[in-house]
């Protein structure tokens, strides 16, 4: 049985819904500035996942397209106005930057409380605190999902494959905060299925198609897929399909509950960047008590 990332959303967004409407009758509906530079066919899919997001939300969401031969100053400067324009909650800026523009360097220029990716060093370093606030969409994606899959997490084997900042060491911590037995994998790890085999929640955030195969989980193992890979569609010149990192059919036939892909990870990281985008707008105008709906990933 796969775990369907999109009913996942789509009972996030309900959880939200009364708490967006109250803000909104209250004038402070939350809105959403993203920055591009230039125009980059590898984020489309994400472009156009944010402006059907915040529509479903009823966030109001405005993409600002800075020209591609834009300077370091010209995208401070644009970061800066949303910065300071009390009527902008939330603001991100999309990867990858045309060189050689510093992209990390530059989302560090987002405000905190504005930082609706959830990749400012000060929303890390809460991440590492164990603190409920903005922290990274896919990270807080992958934990929903976990949890979807009502699996018990405390004293649980959980495996992380895969360690970058945005992703990979993230989630290794929040099941570090919610008391799982958490082990990191990564390229020099030696023998990757000796630890895949012992999870009972496995985590593969790589960008490598297959490389979880069946005789590397454990029957019945929670997996959530978190990889993106175009492959060639065979008997099909010229075409691609997505897939994951894990071979999903394989793993399903070992009776394991795996994240679709597409239509898992990638629905929730979305509706989790709404979800900071009212968290957001919730923490610079706070609505009333009783129509603020608690969050729900357990961390304190
Ligand atoms: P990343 O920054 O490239 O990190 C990949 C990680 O995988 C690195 O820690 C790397 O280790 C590790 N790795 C590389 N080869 C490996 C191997 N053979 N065995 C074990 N680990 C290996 O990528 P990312 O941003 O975390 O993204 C990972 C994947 O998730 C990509 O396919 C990306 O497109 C996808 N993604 C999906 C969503 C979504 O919403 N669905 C969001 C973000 C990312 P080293 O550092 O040691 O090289």
């Amino acid at each position: 049985m796969d775990l369907d990332g999109r009913v996942v959303a789509e009972q996030l967004k309900a959880s939200f819904s009364a708490e967006v409407e109250a803000l909104a009758a209250s004038g402070r509906r939350p809105r959403l500035v993203a920055f591009q530079v230039g125009q980059n066919p590898a984020t489309e899919a994400y472009v156009r996942g944010q402006r059907r997001g915040a529509e479903a939300w009823r966030i109001d969401y405005e993409m600002r397209t800075l020209p591609a031969g834009a300077t370091e100053a010209d995208v401070r400067a644009a970061l800066a106005d949303a910065n300071e324009d009390p009527s902008v909650t939330g603001v991100l800026l999309q990867l990858p930057l045309p060189a050689p523009l510093p992209g990390r360097a530059l989302q560090h220029a987002i405000a905190p409380g504005k930082d609706v990716e959830g990749v400012h060093p000060e929303n890390l370093g809460g991440v590492v605190h164990g603190r409920d606030g903005l922290a990274p969409c896919t990270a807080l994606a992958v934990m929903a999902l976990i949890d979807a899959s009502g699996v018990t997490v405390p004293g649980a084997e959980a495996v992380v494959v895969g360690h970058s900042e945005i992703v990979g060491k993230p989630v290794a911590l929040m099941l570090l905060a919610r008391d799982a037995t958490t082990h990191v994998c990564h390229k020099f790890t030696r023998d990757l299925a000796a630890h895949t085999r012992g999870a009972d929640v496995l985590v593969v955030a790589v960008g490598r198609p297959n490389l979880v195969t069946a005789d590397m989980v454990k029957p019945g193992a929670v997996v959530v897929d978190v990889g993106i890979n175009a492959v060639p569609v065979p008997g099909e010149p010229g075409r691609t399909r997505i897939v994951g990192d894990v071979d999903t059919a394989g793993l399903l036939a070992r009776g394991c509950r795996v994240t679709p892909v597409p239509g898992g990870v990638g629905p929730v990281t979305v509706a989790m960047l709404m979800r900071n985008t009212v968290l957001a707008a919730r923490r610079r105008a706070p609505p009333p008590e009783e129509t603020a709906p608690s969050l729900f990933l357990g961390l304190e």
